[in-house]
């Protein structure tokens, strides 16, 4: 389950705007509800239909079917297949979808699909009842408003810069008549949720509210970071004594720059990568718990896939953007364990720093967490009581990170970033 911030607000607050430029930021899905209600709302007008009688909408559910798709960012609405983005966004379906909103029915029909994507992903998603009844239990909760005569004239110097012709009385008038009807409206009127925190825009930049959610959703974040328990820390200390005597006594294994090493845990150790034993050379010296990403593949072998996952390891897969890897990875740094990850995403073979994938960038900067370098270094071949120097780095802060937009190109420069840290702690 992902993280998922509710956000609500009355119409033409400014919601998708605000929640399309969170979503860019943060790499999390932006789920547009209201364009589902004006997808029903377009199907229900062009059947003819009046929006407002539910004797004439309930019927035409069964035959409809509303997805939402995603597609360089952009988020396309699809009605029966056919992709109506544009032509729902007209004064009249806004007061179809307004309408068809009111009917019991029609809000049970989306409600199941907007969980559905909920729960699978990290989202903001805005609306008018996501936090009071389809996301109560949303990690953060957003109300935005503004006053009526801003959010009237917001809409028409939208539709002007589409090239319409608008009122701006009639566009005020219409914005009254859709907030008396959400505030009205039997099932699930539009309110305040509890625990929302409430901003009123009237007087805020869109790049303000957008830093005062992201603020919000990082807060929820870090509460969200949990102590681990101590019996689990006691068994992890036990456990890296027994291990670290074969380890001593095959190799000379030098630890420098210790005044560097994590001195809590939830952050991510980043290191060079040349063996198979490189997360127990890190593990025996930092005592703070560590969860570490292994290759799917090792997964296969009951006896060592369990052994892995004892010492919290889990599976990532290298061919394809492991989504759920970098998910789990998340949620062992907000449970209060490290993550040691090892960005090259393979074993050198013969000693050379590789380019860093970009997960790692991407997992320090959504949980907000420092990047502790760390750099591995032997003489090859690596012979019975060779030295093998481990390095610590001063870590590095997410802001040092410049991650601002998590582009694929951004994320690739913050790992690259990283790699050069940890590079600079290897003797080559
Ligand atoms: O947000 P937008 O203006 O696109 O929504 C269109 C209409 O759909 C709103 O006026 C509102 O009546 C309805 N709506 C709703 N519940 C939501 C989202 C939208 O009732 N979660």
């Amino acid at each position: 389950m992902g993280l998922n911030c509710a956000l609500d607000g009355p119409s033409g607050a400014g919601k998708s705007t605000i929640a399309k430029t969170v979503a860019r930021r943060l790499g999390y899905v932006y789920v547009d509800t209201g364009a589902m209600y004006r997808a029903i709302g377009l199907y229900v007008t062009r059947a003819g239909a009046d929006t407002k009688e539910k004797e004439a909408v309930v019927p035409l559910l069964k035959d409809i079917s509303v997805e939402l798709e995603y597609s360089d960012g952009e988020q396309r609405v699809l009605l029966n297949g056919e992709d109506v983005s544009g032509e729902i966004r007209t004064p009249e379906i806004s007061m179809a979808a307004s309408n068809v909103s009111a009917i019991p029915e029609v809000r049970q029909f989306l409600l199941e699909l907007q969980r559905s994507i909920a729960k699978k992903n990290n989202i903001i998603m805005d609306g008018r009842d996501i936090g009071t009844v389809i996301l109560p239990n949303a990690d953060v909760k957003v109300f935005l408003t503004a006053s009526a005569e801003e959010r009237a004239r917001r809409r028409c110097d939208e539709l002007k810069a589409k090239g319409r012709d608008v009122s701006f009385e009639k566009i005020l008038a219409d914005i009254n008549q859709r907030d008396y009807n959400d505030t009205h409206r039997e099932t699930a009127p539009l309110k305040k949720a509890e625990g929302a925190v409430e901003i009123d825009s009237t007087n805020m930049s869109i790049e303000e509210v957008a830093d005062r959610i992201e603020e919000l959703i990082d807060e929820a974040i870090h509460r969200d970071f949990k102590v681990i328990p101590a019996w689990r820390r006691a068994t992890y200390s036990i456990l890296r004594f027994i291990v670290s005597i074969p380890f001593f006594l095959i190799f000379r294994i030098k630890y420098e720059n210790t005044e560097n090493m994590p001195k809590c845990g939830s952050v991510i150790i980043a290191g060079n990568h040349q063996t198979w034993f490189d997360p127990i050379l890190i593990a025996i010296k930092v005592r703070y718990i560590s969860s570490y990403m292994a290759k799917a593949e090792l997964f296969n072998h009951p006896i060592l896939g369990l052994a892995i996952r004892m010492v919290h390891g889990f599976p990532t897969r290298r061919s394809s953007n492991d989504v759920s890897s970098l998910s789990r990875a998340e949620a062992f740094i907000r449970k209060g364990y490290n993550l040691t990850i090892f960005p090259e995403g393979t074993r050198s073979k013969d000693g050379k720093i590789g380019k860093a994938k970009s997960g790692v960038a991407l997992i320090a900067s959504r949980c907000g967490v420092p990047v502790y370098p760390v750099g591995i270094s032997f003489k090859r071949p690596l012979r019975f009581r060779s030295t093998i120097t481990l390095k610590f780095g001063k870590p590095l802060d997410p802001e040092e990170l410049k991650i601002t937009s998590m582009s694929k190109s951004d994320l690739r420069e913050a790992g690259e970033r990283i790699m050069s840290k940890i590079a600079e702690l290897v003797d080559q």
